[in-house]
């Protein structure tokens, strides 16, 4: 049984990728998780931290320590702050703290897919607008946002780096964007989940410091992707304090707070571990290098990524019935880019690996992959 405002959705994706994963042994480059540990000292502080009596409620917005690195690593004040549930529910409550019922809010396609359950949640609905294809890659197509907008429209969802396709929203399409969204008065949810992750002179860009956008822009990430570890789900969101106020009256009575000994450990990273990340990057990038020279042994044509740890890949054919036989056929997991779409047609024969294993786990699988 289910409410009829979530009957669309089924099993996530990840998830159904993962078992078969598991269950054929394959190489797991489906779901985008990391295969190794995040700093030495972040790892030691959590269990430290644990082991000294810090296992009660957090405050409501969060530990002090984390949300003051939060505030320095983006130049905001405290008050701007909200430590959530991993992006996942900083996502989910500024659906559901700014967004009525009825209200439009634009997804930018293929987008991931927990911004669509957040929407339905909030008995909002979704606008499933595509990327523009741009040379080996992709980009925000403002015109066509614009051509969506609505008077119901009260939010645009953005990210960038992008999962799944690893673009880079450009310069002039974030100012577009930008210009809009002062002209038509929206929100934009900006998830920066993968900010750390560019590579070569691809360059992180953040739509709250364009003009007129500190004041609707809620911004959000994560320390999963930033220090390897998805399993803390430890994010937080950043807003003005009159938009905050939505999201954390919706935080507060979905999970309360989030879980204590791990903020003083992200804390710590946050102010410490920029060298580790560089590194952790730099190996990433190693492995994004093996993987497209894999998949184009291998026959396929490989777009180009310029963040996050995803690369997509044409595979000629249907992607969902290829990801459905790989894992048995080769022994490697995928995930088809129709799984984030509603207007599947364009993204029909892309895949989606990832490439945030170990690098002679990602040679194993392009050995696999060209057996
Ligand atoms: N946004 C995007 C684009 C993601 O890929 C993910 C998953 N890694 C999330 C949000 C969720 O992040 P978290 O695990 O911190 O909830
Ligand atoms: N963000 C990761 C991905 O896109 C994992 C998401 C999940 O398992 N919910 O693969």
């Amino acid at each position: 049984m289910v409410v009829k405002r979530m009957q669309e959705f089924g099993e996530t994706i990840f998830a159904t990728m993962t078992q078969l994963a598991l269950d054929n042994h394959a190489v797991n480059l489906g779901q985008g998780f990391p295969d190794s540990d995040g700093p030495k000292r972040m790892l030691e502080i959590a269990q430290e931290q644990i082991a000294t009596g810090h296992n009660q409620y957090a405050p409501g917005m969060g530990v002090m320590a984390l949300r003051e690195a939060i505030s320095a690593d983006n130049n905001v004040p405290v008050d701007n702050v909200l430590v959530t549930v991993g992006a996942s529910e900083a996502i989910a409550a500024s659906v559901l703290g700014l967004v009525e019922p009825g209200q439009e809010v634009i997804v930018i396609e293929p987008y991931y897919d927990s911004y669509a359950a957040a929407i339905a949640l909030a008995g909002a609905q979704r606008v499933a607008v595509p990327l523009k294809a741009v040379g080996n890659t992709w980009d925000i197509d403002v015109p066509a946002i614009r051509a969506a907008v609505t008077d119901r429209t009260a939010m645009i969802i953005i990210n960038s780096p992008h999962n799944p396709t690893g673009a880079i929203f450009s310069e002039q399409g974030m100012r577009d964007l930008a210009s809009l969204c002062v002209e038509r008065d929206l929100l934009v949810l900006s998830d920066e989940v993968y900010e750390h992750l560019t590579f070569g002179d691809a360059q992180h860009r953040e739509i709250r410091l364009l003009p007129g956008m500190a004041e609707r822009t809620i911004k959000v990430s994560s320390a999963a992707k930033t220090f390897n570890v998805t399993g803390w789900k430890t994010g937080w969101a950043i807003a003005t304090p009159a938009l905050l106020d939505g999201v954390v009256k919706a935080k507060q009575f979905i999970t309360f707070v989030g879980a204590t000994p791990f903020q003083a450990a992200v804390a710590y990273a946050l102010r410490e571990e920029g060298a580790w990340v560089e590194s952790m990057v730099a190996e990433l990038s190693e492995c994004r290098s093996i993987l497209v020279a894999g998949l184009e042994s291998a026959g396929y044509r490989v777009h180009d990524t310029k963040g996050t740890y995803y690369v997509v890949a044409d595979v000629g054919e249907d992607a969902g019935e290829f990801c459905k036989r790989l894992p048995a056929e080769k022994g490697v997991a995928a995930i088809p880019l129709t799984a984030f779409t509603d207007h599947p047609d364009p993204w029909k024969q892309k895949v989606r690996f990832a490439f945030s294993k170990r690098p002679e786990i990602i040679r194993e699988a392009v050995r696999r992959l060209n057996s």
